[in-house]
């Protein structure tokens, strides 16, 4: 493999990477492109390893003995400091981040997104280990626009819903409206990275993905899935046109969207990892604005696409409204 370079025309020295969640939909994809493009080795640790598989075996793969699987609960397991100790860079994916878990399992979502994430801050910090932490775009909460009356012109003007990084306020939910619960949660994460690197000098970088979606995304209830499972959007929907159901839409479908492909959004995290002194200490919004979608939308394009390929004729009433709470 040629020596790969970085942003600043230096050879990248081969690294050793902890990856925390490697098993999930991001995580298997960044392994894939770590093992296909890049000479790093990566701990794989994961409560499950389905979407890894097909790179831990067989033997003969061009990348053996780079990757190994360490099927780890990161609640309770003394392993993980050893491992963290044993690389040069912590990547932590691990999270319960299915929107429809923050409220039915806001105290695991709570635990998941901040307790557990606490040791490997605290390890990595310890023992002057890189992290690469993920969080979410909701850490940025409502917009003031979204409190305005529906029919208030106001909504179009962008000083009311164009966050400003470092001005806006943020807003959340009630504690009542527990949905909020993977926000906050997530939001006091990073705040405590954000401290351990002024305070201790963590060398972090933060990543906050805007809705990455591609295959291997969640799970279709009842085929590769929990049948009372409820996916993310787009496979909540794709489910229902397989199941010839109408797509639920959820208080009029006027939530907006901005969707990117998850290997481009992966290239992103490449750079990251690649050029820590460029990422270190910062915060990286990964999204793609200029691809910008109402759920409603959504569902109309993704009922248009599935009519094509199925060939099927499309449901009288493709869709129908139903109460966040009825949901
Ligand atoms: P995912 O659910 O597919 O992957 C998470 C992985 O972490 C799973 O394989 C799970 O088994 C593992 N995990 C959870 N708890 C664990 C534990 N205690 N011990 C060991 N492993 C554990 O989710 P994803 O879409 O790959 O998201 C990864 C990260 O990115 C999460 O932190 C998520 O909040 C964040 N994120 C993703 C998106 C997106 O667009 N996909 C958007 C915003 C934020």
């Amino acid at each position: 493999m040629a020596a790969r370079m970085d942003l600043d025309g230096r050879p990248i020295k081969p690294m050793t990477i902890c990856m925390i969640g490697a098993g999930g939909f991001i995580g298997s994809h960044l392994c894939e492109k770590l093992m296909a493009e890049t000479p790093h080795k990566v701990l794989a640790l994961d409560v499950y390893n389905d979407k890894i598989k097909h790179l831990l075996e067989p033997d003969s793969l061009p990348w053996a003995g780079r990757i190994e699987f360490h099927r780890i609960n990161i609640k309770h397991d003394s392993r993980l400091e050893g491992l963290i100790k044993m690389a040069d860079l912590t990547i932590n994916l691990a999270a319960i981040c299915t929107p429809a878990d923050y409220n039915t399992r806001p105290l695991d979502t709570i635990y998941s997104n901040f307790i557990d994430a606490l040791p490997v801050v605290k390890y990595c910090s310890e023992n002057n280990k890189r992290l690469i932490h993920f969080s979410t775009c909701e850490v940025y909460g409502k917009t003031i626009g979204s409190f305005l009356p529906k029919d208030s012109p106001l909504r179009k003007d962008p000083a009311y819903y164009v966050l400003k990084e470092d001005t806006s306020p943020c807003i959340f939910g009630s504690i009542e409206k527990q949905r909020w619960s993977y926000a906050c949660a997530k939001q006091l994460i990073e705040r405590l990275i954000y401290a351990e690197g002024a305070e201790n000098g963590l060398d972090f970088t933060i990543v906050r993905p805007f809705n990455w979606i591609g295959p291997r995304m969640d799970f279709i209830p009842g085929i590769d899935g929990p049948s009372e499972g409820v996916p993310r959007v787009l496979a909540c929907f794709s489910n229902n046109l397989l199941r010839r159901e109408p797509l639920k839409l959820v208080d009029g479908g006027q939530s907006q969207r901005t969707f990117v492909y998850i290997k481009d959004a992966i290239e992103a995290v490449l750079l990251m990892i690649e050029n820590p002194d460029r990422a270190n200490g910062h915060i990286f919004n990964v999204g793609n604005p200029n691809n910008e979608v109402t759920v409603r939308q959504l569902a109309e394009m993704m009922t248009q696409v599935y009519t094509k390929v199925s060939g099927e004729p499309m449901l009288q009433s493709p869709s129908i409204d139903v109460s966040s709470k009825e949901f």
